[in-house]
């Protein structure tokens, strides 16, 4: 089966093939676009997510200032108790304060809004109140044009407070607010999804803020976006893991998903059903044909013209389609014998007639049944056995079997040939050289092979009685098959003159539209039936040629 797995390979090369340029080439160009998409779209978000903390800061920084100033325009600039319920009201009212407070110049807080009076009543010392000494100054710089002073804040515990300075009047003190550096540091995206990002936030001098999310140790990796307020100068940098989702990729991997997951369905689909179904692809359509037992026999009879008595039939293939059309093989046979199916075919062939025709044949042991055999069968010795075996337990005997070499086919092998040949001849079966005087090998040549049988070719059989070397050939060939006990064929006869002038010459047997054309099995088992009734001696006279109509 060497065959099908040639056949087979070839079919899927073109199928993947056809699969990979219809479906991979979308796929690629789809997957290049996601990629582009995605990465346009991750440094989008990654700049959207900056651009959204710079105006949430500025908006709460804002915020304070407006406070601070209202505060400064009521004067309240020191530690006295009359001031406590301004600086509180700002603190309550202004989301991002979480403490007013009155400094020294020096930055030392003095007292807030929660201890005004107590802070007063030590002093400007600054030691007492909730832990004023916990704090650390981290940084101090201006915050904008405004003449405020923005510093960072350090806690004991490590956390950080941004805290505004009201610029000073003529007075030894400025009010002050903290708010927390986390609100400089939105942990959510727009859509309030969790953002996945690195977040620094830094002053203008590029003093820390504050940081969420985890450090990169590599940026290469990330989308990067930086921003300053222009306001305020204040720093953010957002940074995002290339493949880390952000909100709006999930939409996009699933659709990448579910368009890759469609193109390898649609591939795989190309890779079953195309070898299977692809017009073009003939030799699996041979295969499939033998496989359903389209190729039947056609029998065309021989006929004894010197007696008129019928020797025996030449089977001739054809493809019966299933629509019922009836394909010569002139059109298939050249394709099954390069591609190597002729083996099967001909010993389906073979088997088909035992079944058919087998049991009139059998009975008749004088008819012969001819089958063409391509040339390379004769160049492998198993065909020996298996011509055997096709025919054990047959009525068939193979001393009733000819097989027809056809002087066309080139002999690869000669030594093999003439080998196989002789092996056949052992069994029993005899070996006739077809179309003789139209292939390229010569007669003498092929009649080197020991063959038993010539048959002439419908060529010079046409220009009998037309043209004088013709009849000398057909002359020659008979004297030639005479001398060397050889039966002679005449093929393709069409006329009773071309019957006359064979008889003269010689010729034994002939076969042709005179006759008869291939006949299906039926007619041939009626033919055979009228011509050759079993024990009868004097039936079967083809004198009158016998019209018999193909069914
Ligand atoms: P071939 O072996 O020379 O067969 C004779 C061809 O001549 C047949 O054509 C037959 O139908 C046709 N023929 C018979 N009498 C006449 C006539 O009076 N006038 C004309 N014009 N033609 C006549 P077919 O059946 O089309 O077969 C063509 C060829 O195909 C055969 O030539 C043979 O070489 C090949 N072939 C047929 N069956 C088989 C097969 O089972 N195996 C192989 N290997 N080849 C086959
Ligand atoms: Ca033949
Ligand atoms: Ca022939």
């Amino acid at each position: 089966m060497g065959l099908n797995v040639r056949a087979f390979t070839r079919q899927h090369i073109v199928a993947i093939a056809v699969g990979v340029l219809v479906a991979g080439t979308p796929l690629i160009a789809f997957n290049f676009w996601l990629g582009g998409v995605i990465e346009r779209q991750g440094q989008a978000e990654t700049e959207a997510a900056a651009r959204r903390m710079i105006s949430l800061g500025e908006q709460r920084v804002g915020e304070v200032v407006r406070a601070l100033d209202d505060l400064a325009a009521r004067g309240v600039t020191a530690c006295d108790p009359v001031n406590a319920e301004a600086m509180q009201r700002a603190a309550f009212n202004t989301a991002p304060i979480k403490e007013v407070a009155i400094v020294a110049r020096g930055g030392q807080t003095l007292c807030t809004h929660f201890n005004v009076s107590l802070a007063d009543a030590v002093g400007s010392s600054g030691t007492a109140g909730p832990s004023f000494d916990q704090r650390r100054v981290l940084s101090s710089e201006a915050l904008g044009g405004n003449g405020y002073s923005l510093d960072v804040i350090g806690f004991g515990d490590g956390d950080r407070m941004v805290r505004l300075r009201h610029p000073a009047g003529d007075g030894p003190n400025e009010i002050a607010a903290l708010m927390p550096a986390t609100f400089l540091l939105p942990q959510a995206t727009a859509k309030s999804d969790r953002l996945y990002s690195y977040i620094h936030v830094a002053t203008r001098a590029g003093a820390a803020i504050g940081e969420s999310g985890e450090r990169p140790d590599d940026a290469t990796d990330m989308f990067v976006a930086t921003r300053r307020s222009d306001k305020f100068g204040f720093n953010v940098v957002v940074m995002t893991q290339r493949g880390r989702t952000i909100a709006g990729n999930v939409d996009l991997k699933w659709l990448g998903l579910f368009v890759t997951v469609i193109v390898v369905v649609i591939l795989a689909a190309f890779g079953m059903m195309v070898p299977k179904s692809l017009p073009n692809n003939p030799v699996a359509e041979l295969e499939r044909a033998l496989k359903a037992g389209e190729f039947v026999p056609y029998y065309q009879p021989i006929v004894d013209i010197q007696s008129g008595k019928l020797r025996g039939a030449e089977v001739l293939v054809r493809w019966r389609k299933p629509d019922g059309t009836l394909v010569l093989p002139g059109s298939f046979i050249p394709l099954a014998e390069s591609s190597g199916l002729i083996r099967a075919m001909t010993f389906d062939l073979m088997r088909r007639v035992c079944v058919e025709a087998g049991a009139a044949i059998g009975q008749r042991p004088a008819l012969k049944i001819s089958f063409n055999f391509a040339g390379a069968l004769f160049s492998d010795e198993t065909i020996v056995r298996d011509v055997g075996r096709t025919f054990a337990g047959t009525p068939i005997k193979l001393s009733q079997v000819v097989l027809e070499v056809t002087e066309r086919d080139p002999i690869e092998n000669f030594t093999l040939t003439r080998q196989v040949i002789a092996a056949l001849q052992g069994l029993g079966v005899r070996i006739a050289i077809d179309d003789v005087g139209t292939g390229h090998s010569g007669l003498s040549y092929m009649l080197k092979l020991g063959v038993d049988i010539i048959k002439i070719d419908k060529m010079f059989v046409d220009a009998i009685g037309t043209d004088r070397n013709s009849t000398t050939i057909v002359e020659t060939l008979v004297d030639l098959a005479h001398n060397m006990r050889m039966d002679v064929v005449a093929e393709g006869v069409e006329n009773f003159e071309q019957v006359m002038h064979l008889r003269n010459l010689g010729v034994r047997s002939a076969q042709g539209y005179v006759f008869a054309p291939p006949l299906p099995g039926s007619s041939f088992l009626q033919l055979i039936e009228a011509m050759d009734t079993l024990g009868s001696e004097a039936e079967g006279s083809l004198a009158t040629p016998a019209r018999v109509a193909a069914a």
